[in-house]
């Protein structure tokens, strides 16, 4: 508890600030990123180590993607390199944040492994079940958790843990975070942060924007910033998105999923979706098929 604490430091925000203005899912708490992307991302340029530089090299050759989504500046695809204004900050408990987030979206593939990262709330049996199937595969995920779950179902925290999962902050009331001013930004990492820490002793190292519906495109400033100001280094997108949230039905998650996944790349996947419960244990046998190992992003990017 002590220990992550003081990474933490930067933060000011205080999560009294005016209790989530956004109080309510938008997007019903189960999943939903909301948004009409195609499938697999092509995924990108072969990453470098151990940590891919920060989103320098276009990742995806054809952003045209339609990112749906209020508010934001809609990835007018753009999401070019951008500015990387870089920092020195680090993906792991390195201390205190010194300036804007870095986005990642890919890994190296080096090592032969990817990394599911699931948007983590909803139906408890669902969730059992999907860890009873990583359990069976060996399996670990990044469980990127909306944080008004948790506190509901604390002891969730633990059981990710003690499965060998990792866990990370996708918000706590999981809003159209890109609509956000920057205090709502601000209140809205600052809660789902402190309701990991309170349970695991840890913020975690990553924050993703919820509604967010193209894993690959450089985030807006504000969200690098707000992600800092909270003591998160990495910014994470992903670059393979089956759309399982749109429930297109398991035989549909398990096929874009295996087609587009390799070494290094980033998954997106839901919680609450029962196609994505379905699709599971044939999309882990897939890959271990494909001779890719699961790992956690942390893992992943050698963090
Ligand atoms: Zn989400």
């Amino acid at each position: 508890m002590l220990i992550d604490r003081r990474r933490f430091l930067a933060l000011s925000v205080a999560a009294t600030a005016a209790a989530c203005a956004k109080t309510n899912d938008a997007g019903t708490g189960y999943g939903g990123e909301a948004g009409t992307a195609t499938t697999g991302a092509p995924a990108g340029g072969p990453p470098s180590s151990p940590l891919p530089p920060p989103a320098t090299t276009p990742r995806v050759s054809g952003t045209t993607r339609p990112a749906i989504e209020g508010g934001g500046p809609s990835s007018t695809t753009t999401s070019s390199s951008g500015s990387n204004r870089s920092t020195s900050t680090q993906a792991g408990n390195g201390g205190v944040a010194t300036g804007p987030a870095r986005f990642i979206d890919t890994g190296p593939a080096t090592a032969g492994a990817l990394a599911l990262t699931f948007h983590t709330n909803g139906d408890l049996r669902l969730a059992q079940r999907m860890l009873d199937i990583a359990k069976a595969h060996n399996a670990v995920f990044t469980n990127f958790i909306v944080g008004n779950w948790l506190d509901a179902n604390p002891s969730w925290g633990k059981k990710l843990l003690d499965g060998g999962h990792e866990l990370a902050n996708h918000t706590y009331t999981h809003p159209n975070f890109l609509s956000l001013g920057a205090a709502a930004m601000d209140t809205e990492i600052a809660r789902c942060r402190d309701a990991i820490a309170r349970v695991t002793g840890d913020g975690g190292r990553f924050f993703r924007p919820s509604g967010t519906d193209d894993g690959t495109a450089q985030p807006p400033a504000a969200v690098l910033a707000a992600a800092a100001r909270a003591g998160y280094g990495i910014v994470l997108g992903f670059d393979v998105d089956p759309l399982d949230y749109k429930d297109p039905g398991a035989a549909a998650v398990q096929q874009r999923t295996l087609a587009a996944a390799k070494a290094g790349s980033i998954v997106s996947l839901h919680f609450g979706h029962q196609g994505t419960a379905d699709a599971l244990d044939a999309v882990l046998g897939g890959l271990a098929d494909k001779g890719l190992r699961t790992v956690t992003v942390s893992q992943l990017l050698g963090a």
